[in-house]
């Protein structure tokens, strides 16, 4: 059983492999298709957005990181597979009392999730109390490690997600004159600009630099404190690519995801959380016509969806999620075999310390949306 009590780093333990040698891609699914079947009173499989089709068929609910937080408190199966990363399948093993959470691959990281780590935040955050007599709220994205949700749990913070950061946000700022906001200063930048806050009252803190390469006066005068983290997909998107694409074509909708840096949100016509962009093209009329900046397998599946439509990626280089595509359905199988063994491998398991401490921030958050 793996703990991960401390930080978010992957461990790779135990990688069962179910070689090529021995079955096929085809005989995989044949097998998973069998398998899961037999299993269905006792697994539930949770799949993100951004994993690949051979993997979201075996899932049980799709969603993005809040709708995966909602539906897991209401699972009533002993079993449940996270087709997502390991930060998911952790806050997973938080909701889901006395449930076995498992990660297919191990390897399953978030490069994100990484760039916040818990003794970093510790001493950065002793370091700007002693720089203001402010109340800081910290909030962290729920691409985060656990030590991190019970972080903001222990000090009068909050979880949020792209879907509800906006009013987490606006709760922080009723509570406290100033925010910490962590991993992803992109989220926070975009959604504090877009709340009414200047550029000009946000400060980046470096964890790499020495006092996160701020001043006192600096931390003193800030109303936001950005973490200097971000998500290596969507910092793949850039504002020429919108340029390049208006002027070929001016009449196609530009829609962004907010871990998108800031000048391209500002290009976009329009940006928003996973669950946001699914749904605006849903409701589009048929001929609408997109550019999606947001992991490429999701984009995929919405021209699979919508051939009324056309939908293309904003970027012309492909935007994976490497991390996420790491979850095969050779690995899922393995992760079956092994549940029907009574012997599940890959468990996720949470200290009961830090979980204490991450449900009352993750209660916080779903109180507040
Ligand atoms: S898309 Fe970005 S934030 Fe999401 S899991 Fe992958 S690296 Fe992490």
């Amino acid at each position: 059983m793996i703990n991960f009590f401390e930080e978010s780093e992957v461990e790779t333990e135990h990688l069962p492999l179910i070689s090529e040698e021995e079955l096929s891609d085809e005989q995989v699914l044949v097998e998973m298709d069998k398998i899961k079947a037999e299993l269905s009173d006792r697994v539930v499989v949770l799949g993100h957005h951004y994993q690949q089709d051979d993997v979201i068929r075996y899932a049980d609910i799709t969603g993005d990181s809040l709708a995966l937080a909602k539906e897991a408190v209401k699972i009533d199966k002993p079993y449940v597979v996270f087709c997502g990363v390991h930060f998911m399948a952790e806050t997973t093993d938080i909701l889901t009392q006395g449930k076995t959470v498992i990660l297919p691959d191990l390897r399953a990281g978030c490069s994100m999730a990484d760039m916040a780590k818990r003794d970093d935040i510790d001493k950065s955050w002793e370091w700007m109390k002693s720089c203001t007599s402010d109340k800081i709220i910290p909030i962290t994205y729920i691409n985060c490690a656990a030590t991190l949700k019970a972080f903001v749990g222990d000090n009068d913070g909050s979880i949020c997600t792209s879907s509800n950061a906006e009013k987490v946000i606006t709760w922080a700022l009723n509570r406290g004159q100033k925010l910490l906001f962590f991993p992803d200063q992109h989220l926070g930048r975009n959604t504090c600009y877009k709340l009414g806050i200047g550029l000009d009252e946000m400060v980046v803190y470096n964890p790499n630099m020495r006092n996160g390469g701020l001043t006192p006066e600096q931390v003193a005068k800030a109303k936001v404190i950005l973490w200097y983290g971000y998500c290596s997909v969507h910092q793949g998107f850039n504002k020429q690519q919108i340029i390049d694409l208006k002027t070929r074509e001016p009449d196609r909708t530009v829609i962004v995801h907010p871990e998108c840096s800031f000048d391209v949100v500002q290009a976009a016509d329009d940006a928003g959380s996973t669950a946001y962009i699914i749904n605006q093209i849903e409701k589009a009329p048929a001929g609408s016509k997109f550019a999606v900046g947001t992991e490429i397998n999701l984009v995929g599946r919405l021209q699979a969806k919508h051939t009324d439509k056309s939908i293309i990626s904003l970027s012309p280089y492909q935007c994976l999620c490497t991390t996420m595509y790491r979850v095969r359905p050779r690995w899922l199988l393995a992760s079956f075999r092994a549940i029907k063994e009574n012997k599940p491998i890959n468990v996720i398991k949470v200290s009961d310390e830090l979980k204490r401490s991450s449900l009352v921030a993750l209660e916080r958050m779903l109180a507040i949306v």
